[in-house]
């Protein structure tokens, strides 16, 4: 992976935002974030998530963290509000905090009281002490982390640079994690999230930018090593058969479906997609889970699968399938909350038409389009992990707790409006 960054553009983005009265370090982090955000093997769509801790006019310390809704290759400055870091610091060693509580944290913090809210990570960016700190969900960095027992050849591949963190949910039990382990491995310079993605960070915009691409970078030398190609985005070249798409439509269309009132499907099919969707042991990888937490809240816990003959009843008939795996997948899973929670529609957002291709659903077209651009990621990214050895991502039980978080809800909800 190549760095993208170039002096005088990101001069241009400090001077712009010395001309706006901001300081020098928040140009660059913006510059740096959208650099970022520009590399579909970085991150995609809302994905990832990026920091840069100021000092105010008055001495106080601030943290400008991504603000939920926001997407970083398009960043601006009200897109990274400004918080007190102080008391963010100050839950670091005490009780656990409710997601309501670390929210209301947050926003009691911000500076702009109509600022968006910031990232659910927003914590561990506050407790890393790095002016910077950059965090993606990059292509050759799942293809690893989605393998079991990855601890001792993350060590062999980056030696103590980066430090290992088991899975854990995002939000505040990340957080927590995650400044434990840095703060047991001082001197690291990144931090790797078992089935999740790499933090990086430096008191420069530049160095915690390019160590992100120095390390995924390494990862791609180890898929190399094993004899593992990670392809990069490919074209959309497979050819859409139009009268399945009418098929499709008109069985998605049914009253009380979520697309009753509208459906848009994106098709995709790229070599590797005909690859992944021609594997004999499609349906046990299919559904096995989503390569980094947060997707799942767009694509639900795995795919349907249809024939590429399907007609419509057998596209209802699937669709039936699908609906009471996810019934009982929910049941299995609710029952072990502490508060009840309401079941969401039961049908998929992706549907995969065997040896052919892929649909990504959206009542919208836009989030189709998101869908179908993570589920491109994806696909690469599942190919290179099975070929290195077994894609592996979290199980059940965690996918059920990130697509059920209230915190991951309200996000959705944001980018609806
Ligand atoms: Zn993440």
């Amino acid at each position: 992976m190549q760095s993208r960054w170039n002096d005088e553009d990101a001069n241009r983005y400090a001077e712009a935002a010395r001309a706006a009265s901001q300081s020098d370090a928040l140009g660059l982090r913006i510059y740096s974030s959208r650099i970022i955000g520009g590399d579909p093997d970085l991150v995609l769509h809302g994905g990832g998530n990026t920091s840069v801790k100021v000092v105010a006019d008055n001495g106080s310390k601030l943290m400008h963290i991504k603000g939920s809704g926001w997407d970083l290759d398009t960043i601006e400055a009200p897109g990274l509000p400004a918080l007190h870091l102080a008391p963010l610091l100050e839950v670091r060693d005490g009780p656990k905090l409710s997601d309501l509580d670390m929210v209301a944290l947050l926003r009691r913090n911000l500076i702009a009281a109509d600022a968006p809210n910031p990232s659910v990570e927003a914590l561990l960016h506050a407790f890393l002490p790095f002016t910077f700190v950059d965090h993606t969900h990059a292509t050759a960095i799942l293809a690893l982390a989605d393998q079991p027992d990855m601890r001792e050849t993350v060590k062999r591949i980056y030696g103590s640079r980066v430090a290992y963190v088991p899975y854990v949910m995002p939000g505040f039990d990340l957080s927590i994690a995650g400044d434990l382990v840095y703060r047991e491995n001082p001197g690291c310079e990144g931090l790797w999230l078992e089935n999740h993605g790499l933090f990086t960070f430096a008191n420069d915009a530049r160095k915690s930018y390019e160590l992100m691409i120095e390390f995924v970078t390494m990862a791609e030398q180890e898929l190399d090593r094993a004899g593992v190609t990670l392809t990069g985005p490919q074209s959309n070249d497979g050819q859409e058969d139009q009268d399945l798409k009418l098929r499709l439509e008109r069985a998605l269309s049914q009253s009380n479906s979520p697309f009753e009132k509208a459906v848009f499907l994106d098709y995709r099919s790229t070599s590797a997609i005909r690859d992944y969707v021609a594997n004999e042991r499609l349906e046990d990888i299919a559904r096995r889970g989503t390569v980094t937490p947060d997707h799942v809240i767009r694509i639900k816990p795995w795919p349907m699968i249809i024939e590429a003959d399907a007609s419509e009843a057998a596209i209802l008939e699937a669709l039936e399938a699908y609906a009471a795996r996810y019934r009982s997948y929910f049941e299995r899973n609710a029952a072990r909350q502490s508060e009840p929670k309401q079941m969401l529609d039961a049908y998929p957002r992706v549907i995969i038409v065997r040896h052919k291709g892929m649909y990504a659903l959206g009542s919208t077209e836009k989030a189709a389009r998101i869908a179908g651009d993570l589920c491109e990621q994806a696909t690469r990214a599942i190919n290179a992990a099975e070929a290195y050895g077994k894609f592996t991502p979290i199980g059940e039980a965690d996918l059920f707790d990130m697509e059920y978080w209230s915190l991951e809800q309200a996000k959705l909800k944001v980018a609806a409006h």
